[in-house]
């Protein structure tokens, strides 16, 4: 049988129209071709209002509109905005984020002062709910699970807009930029261990993370901070004082290099490498080799093609060698 994709309803930038008379506000679209309707409409999100606003002021310029129809039978009208936003100021730093593993999201000032954005919340969220659809699974009450899945992935969506709005405004209110760890292809890149990929709660492929790089991105565009991406690899491994792989035990980071010795919150460190260092990188006055080839992380792995004397001496030779 052949299967269709339902669509939404779509008019351009000219098929509608918004009005408002005290609070409320209504669209005017014609359903039906010569006649118009208005249809009161209610404001999904607070931060919709603003833009509304701008759109009945000729701030924004508009765009198209859809209607969906959701499972539940509501209907929802998505409008689509473009509009002027602040240019980005030139910034002095990098607030690392990082997400995942104790912590939904660590961020942290160059200086140091962090602020934690507890994962206690969600991991218990997506436990449950992970534990809920396995019950589910067995019982094949596959409707159920759909549900109580759009149901996990609002509670979620919500905390991300909280956690984004704050973490915008923590960036705002110091006049650093946002950095977040490069996340798309980490599946390929480090070794997750199985026994970790299994708890629901630690994974780190789980879409709440890019969720909230996402919305922390538009909201960012919105006040002017900068964002800007780093690789992933190692950024928890690195010490964040000299860069050199350490030791990495829940929360602790233990840095084994003699000479720094640096032990603390291992979601901090990883925000502060993530502000500061470009990915997995040693700083140039402890460019030292030794050490990080001794470290327990790499086990017997060169990063790096060792010097060649060849290549060194005669440069126009190594190409054929
Ligand atoms: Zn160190």
């Amino acid at each position: 049988m052949k299967q269709f994709k339902r669509l939404p309803l779509e008019v351009n930038n000219q098929g509608w129209k918004v009005h408002k008379v005290g609070e409320t506000y209504s669209l005017i679209f014609n359903p039906k071709r010569g006649r118009s309707k208005r249809l009161p409409l209610a404001v999904h999100q607070a931060a919709h209002a603003e833009i509304l606003a701008k759109v009945l002021d000729g701030h924004a310029k508009q765009g198209s509109m859809k209607l969906w129809r959701s499972f539940k039978g509501l209907w929802y009208a998505m409008l689509s905005v473009s509009m002027e936003v602040p240019d980005t100021e030139p910034v002095s730093g990098w607030i690392g984020v990082d997400r995942g593993q104790n912590n939904i999201a660590v961020a942290s000032l160059p200086s140091g002062q962090p602020k934690f954005f507890k994962a206690g919340i969600v991991g218990f969220i997506r436990k449950r709910y992970a534990k809920l659809r396995k019950e589910l699974g067995e019982a094949k009450r596959t409707k159920t699970i759909k549900k109580i899945e759009s149901r996990e992935r609002r509670i979620v969506t919500h905390i991300n807009h909280i956690i984004s709005k704050e973490l915008v405004q923590f960036a705002k209110h110091y006049g650093f930029g946002l950095c977040f760890e490069n996340l798309s292809g980490i599946r390929q890149t480090s070794k997750q261990r199985k026994k970790t990929k299994s708890k629901a709660d630690k994974n780190r492929d789980f879409w709440p993370f890019y969720q909230l790089e996402q919305f922390t991105l538009y909201k960012a565009i919105r006040e002017g901070v900068p964002t800007r991406n780093r690789p992933a690899p190692y950024t928890s491994k690195s010490c964040c004082k000299c860069g050199v792989l350490g030791n990495r035990n829940h929360h602790r980071f233990v840095c084994v290099n003699p000479r720094c010795g640096a032990k603390y919150n291992a979601d901090w460190g990883a925000s502060q490498t993530i502000g500061k260092w470009d990915g997995f990188a040693c700083s140039l006055e402890l460019k030292d080799g030794v050490l990080v080839m001794s470290s327990p992380v790499l086990g017997n792995g060169v990063y790096d093609s060792p010097p060649n004397s060849v290549s060194e001496q005669f440069p126009a030779l190594a190409g054929e060698l």
